[in-house]
């Protein structure tokens, strides 16, 4: 029998989530190199049926519909999902490292004995065996790992850290999963979902963010990048010191206790580069530095670099844009 790569579906609002297609882009990158069969498992409410979005982008789905999974609830999740490692035995098991999966995936591995590696960035295989790679010291290292011999390995994935643009054009053949008894008492109960706004943008699916660091100076500068960057069409991002001082909501900060982007263009506009800034940009092909200290580290990332005001590159930009 071919061997699996099971990836765990998330779902929010009765909506996929975007990492559940990073974690789809990594079972299918890995699984083609392996000869591993990619399968999505999906839990999902009685009245959902969120496994025709799915089509194309693995080769199965396994899809458990039945009252109570149209939110996630850790025990429910975990039982369910244990069964299905039992009695499918897949060779690697694939969550996000969302709260969801950071929720899951350590109870999971402890009931079930197989290793876990989490917060990855990225994963090989290497004879026979996951190598992931993990930052460490708040993201100043990248650390490769790799994990005990063991028949099935567990690895959750940070989210950003793959490119999604369009399904792989797979036959998906959907199958329902019968006979799985599902937990009706548990003792995590969910109660409601409140929405924090940190869904009004995602800077980490944005092809071009213009990025503002504390050069900017003051908070009323703001006005003149987000006009920039509307004229321009990207998203406004920012190092810490902006969400710290209140100028943007937490959801804008790219950084290691921020958000991993991965944008064709990434424009730095008085960032000087500080490691927990730029491990969160390590994905961007083209990173675009204006500081008007030539020694900022951030040159040493950037493609392309202006000792410059920025105020200075944002007047001519607006300036060459006309009108
Ligand atoms: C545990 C921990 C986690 C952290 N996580 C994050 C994180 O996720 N993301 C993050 O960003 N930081 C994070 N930090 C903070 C990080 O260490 C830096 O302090 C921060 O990134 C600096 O932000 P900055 O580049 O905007 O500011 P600064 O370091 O103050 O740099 C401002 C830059 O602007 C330039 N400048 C000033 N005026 C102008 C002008 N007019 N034109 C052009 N250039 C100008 C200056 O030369 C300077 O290089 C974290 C720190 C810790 C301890």
């Amino acid at each position: 029998m071919k061997g699996t790569i099971l990836t765990i579906a998330e779902h929010r609002q009765n909506s996929l989530r975007e990492v559940t297609f990073e974690l789809l882009a990594l079972a299918h990158e890995l699984g083609k190199a392996q000869g591993l069969e990619s399968v999505c498992l999906l839990l999902e409410g009685e009245e959902q049926s969120l496994e025709g979005e799915l089509k194309g982008w693995c080769e199965r789905v396994l899809v458990l519909k039945a009252k109570g999974l149209e939110v996630f609830n850790q025990e429910i999740w975990q039982a369910v999902i244990l069964k299905v490692m039992g009695d499918r035995r897949p060779f690697m098991v694939l969550f996000s490292h969302t709260p969801w999966g950071m929720d899951l995936a350590p109870s999971l591995s402890v009931s079930s004995g197989y290793p876990l590696a989490t917060d990855c960035v990225s994963v090989v295989i290497r004879d026979g065996t996951p190598l992931a790679t993990r930052q460490i010291y708040g993201g100043k290292l990248f650390a490769e790992v790799s994990l005990r011999p063991s028949g099935t390995y567990l690895i959750s994935l940070r989210p950003g850290s793959m490119r999604v643009e369009n399904p792989f054009g797979l036959v998906t053949q959907i199958e329902s999963l019968m006979g799985i008894e599902i937990p009706q008492k548990t003792k995590k109960v969910f109660k409601e979902f409140v929405d924090t706004g940190a869904g009004e943008i995602d800077i980490s699916q944005a092809p071009f963010l213009i990025s503002i660091g504390r050069g900017i100076g003051e908070r009323e500068k703001l006005e003149e990048i987000k006009e920039l960057a509307e004229r321009m069409g990207a998203l406004i991002s920012c190092s810490r010191p902006i969400v710290d001082k209140n100028w943007l909501p937490k959801y804008h900060q790219v950084g290691t206790s921020g958000k991993t982007v991965k944008p064709k263009v990434y424009m730095a506009l008085g960032i000087s580069g500080a490691f927990q800034h730029v491990a969160g940009i390590k994905g961007s092909p083209t990173v675009i530095a204006v500081n008007k200290d030539k020694k900022a580290p951030i040159f040493r990332v950037a493609q392309y670099g202006v000792v410059e005001d920025l105020f200075k590159i944002v007047g001519a930009l607006k300036e060459t844009l006309g009108g």
